[in-house]
Order: structure tokens, then C-alpha cells, then sequence
């Protein structure tokens, strides 16, 4: 006889996956493929997913690591993460067709770390080295006027060049709480460090942290759809983990789940990262309700209209 499957509550995060500057990251490689027919180049994982690499694959997107592997007259786009200036200018040189899918948020960053250090301001960039974006940040400006910080330990080793000119800007998805620690720490350290006009960490990051710390109490268990590369992704287990997950993974499918870990939950929580497609989270319903007999609960916590437009010179609007 059939053993009768065992009652879970799926709570579902809500938001969750797709912010405004992937969808728009994805827009413009899809749009581009319209325009042109394929191949079109993309300069790194547009956004961090291999299933979204590999739809875009499908319809003719060709993803290299540098310009260099882009041919003469191709066209190319560079990532949502955004690109060190040095990378326009090199497509320029080479006269490629180039779009820039920088999400507008990480462009704000941008322009805001040029404007303090046209202030004259050192300026310390609270991120995670060798993320695109961070690179990308650093890029905008000359050798050494940026100082990448990582830790409370890296704060308390930054020695200025003057305590009294210093300014800070951040990665766009880091950890909230981490972040508010390292400001604490940079302004304990330096009263007068110039903060960002307007927090640099985006509404998509916020949100979707604040959704997993709502339903965290009520989980014995939390999985994440992302990728470990996924900067915002793996900030989303570590909120699971401190609001009280006794089990919190990041999946990047449904096969991912390690359901001997996960054990015997009555209440498990989902969310999915800012560049996790939503198909991918249906996958893993459907995974569960194989294995349990699932009651689906939306938890929504706040509801986004954000969206982004698509760069002119592509759409010709
Ligand atoms: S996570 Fe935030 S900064 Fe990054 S692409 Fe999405 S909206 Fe833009």
C-alpha cells in the first residue's frame, strides 16, 4: 500500500526573484536578438543564472569573458553587474556595437562615486572583492582612489589619507544587517565619512531579505533558488540562518534539494534571488509535492512595481 505523503506548509516569499534590473538586463539581450538575428555577444553571465544563460544560448546569444572574443562590427552587451569604464572605451576603440544592460541602480553608484571623488573625497567601497559589480564600481574611477572593504576587520585596518575626506559608497546587494554594521563601524571611526545621498543597497536586495525575516519564525527550513555567485542569492540563506532556520540551502534547481538534509519539516520557507526565474521556483513546488502533501502559502510582505526602461538606442523610442 502507497504510504500517504506527509503535510508540509511551503511558505512562498513574496517578493521574490526578478527585480526590475535583470528583467531589463534580459529585455535587452532578447530585444537585441530581434533587432540584429543572432549572434548577439554578451560580455559575461548577463545575470547570475545558468538557466537564463542557457534560454538566451538557445536563442542565439554567444557569452564571452572579454571584448576580444567579440569579431569585428559584432554587437555586444555587457552585464546588469556593470563594467569598469576602461570596457566601453575598449569597444569603442574597436568600433563594436555595444549595449549597456548596467542595472540603473548600479549606474547610480557609479555616478554618485564619481561626484565624491570629484569632491576630493577618498572614497571606501563596503563590497565583496572580485564580485563584477565591485569591479565594475572600482573601475569608474583611477587606480587607488577606491578602497574596497570587506570586514569589520578591514575597517578597522583602513588607514586614510585624511580621516576628516572620506566618503563611502556599497555594493547594491550586500546583507543589510552586515552593511549597517560596517557603517557603524566606518562612522564610529571617521565622524565626518560622507554617507551615500540615498541607500546604495537597492529596493530588490531590501525586499527580498525583508520577506525571508518575515517568514523565518515560522520555518523550520528555508531554501533559496540562486546560484552561489549570486551575491544577493547567498545573502538570502544567511538571513534565513539568523532569523532562526535550524536548515537554510541554496538551490539552483529542484535536483539541488537535498531532501535526506531537509528531514521531516512541517514548515518550510521559499524564496528565490534576483536573477532566479520564476519557472525554476514552480520546479520546485511541483519537486515537493512529490515528496510531501503541500499546502501553498503566499507570504507577501510588500508588493514592487519597479521596472526599468530599455536604452533608447536600442528600442529607437
Ligand atoms: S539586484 Fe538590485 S541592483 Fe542588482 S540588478 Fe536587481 S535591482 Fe538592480
Amino acid at each position: 500500500m502507497m504510504q500517504a505523503k506527509r503535510p508540509l506548509t511551503l511558505l512562498l516569499a513574496s517578493p521574490r526573484g526578478f527585480c526590475a534590473g535583470v528583467d531589463r538586463a534580459i529585455q535587452i539581450v532578447e530585444t537585441a536578438l530581434e533587432k540584429f538575428g543572432p549572434p548577439v555577444y554578451v560580455r559575461h553571465e548577463i545575470v547570475h543564472n545558468r538557466f537564463v544563460v542557457e534560454t538566451l544560448e538557445a536563442k542565439g546569444a554567444i557569452f564571452v569573458e572579454e571584448l576580444d572574443e567579440v569579431p569585428e562590427g559584432g554587437k555586444v552587451i555587457f552585464s546588469a553587474h556593470g563594467v569598469p569604464k576602461s570596457v566601453p572605451a575598449a569597444a569603442e576603440a574597436r568600433e563594436l556595437i555595444y549595449f549597456d544592460a548596467t542595472c540603473p541602480l548600479v549606474s547610480k553608484v557609479h555616478i554618485e562615486a564619481g561626484r565624491l571623488h570629484e569632491r576630493g573625497l577618498q572614497i571606501l567601497l563596503i563590497g565583496h572583492a572580485g564580485h563584477p559589480e565591485v569591479i565594475g564600481t572600482m573601475g569608474q574611477l583611477p587606480e587607488r582612489a577606491v578602497t574596497l572593504v570587506e570586514t569589520l576587520a578591514d575597517v578597522e585596518a583602513f588607514r586614510p589619507r585624511d580621516p576628516d575626506r572620506l566618503a563611502f559608497v556599497t555594493q547594491t546587494t550586500l546583507s543589510i544587517d552586515d552593511t549597517a554594521e560596517m557603517v557603524a563601524a566606518l562612522k564610529a571611526r571617521f565622524p565626518n565619512i560622507v554617507a551615500p545621498h540615498k541607500e546604495d543597497i537597492c529596493y530588490a536586495t531590501t525586499n527580498r531579505q525583508e520577506a525571508v525575516k518575515a517568514i523565518a519564525p515560522r520555518a523550520e527550513a528555508m531554501l533559496v533558488i540562486g546560484a552561489p555567485n549570486s551575491s544577493n542569492s547567498m545573502r538570502l540563506v544567511e538571513v534565513a540562518e539568523r532569523a532562526g532556520c535550524t536548515y537554510a540551502a541554496l538551490v539552483q534547481r529542484a535536483t539541488d534539494i537535498d531532501w535526506a538534509a531537509l528531514g521531516h519539516p512541517h514548515t518550510v520557507g521559499l524564496t528565490a534571488g534576483a536573477s532566479a526565474p520564476d519557472v525554476l521556483v514552480d520546479e520546485v513546488i511541483a519537486a515537493f509535492r512529490e515528496h510531501f502533501d503541500v499546502t501553498l502559502e503566499m507570504a507577501e510582505t510588500v508588493r514592487e512595481s519597479v521596472q526599468f526602461k530599455l536604452p533608447r538606442a536600442l528600442t529607437g523610442e
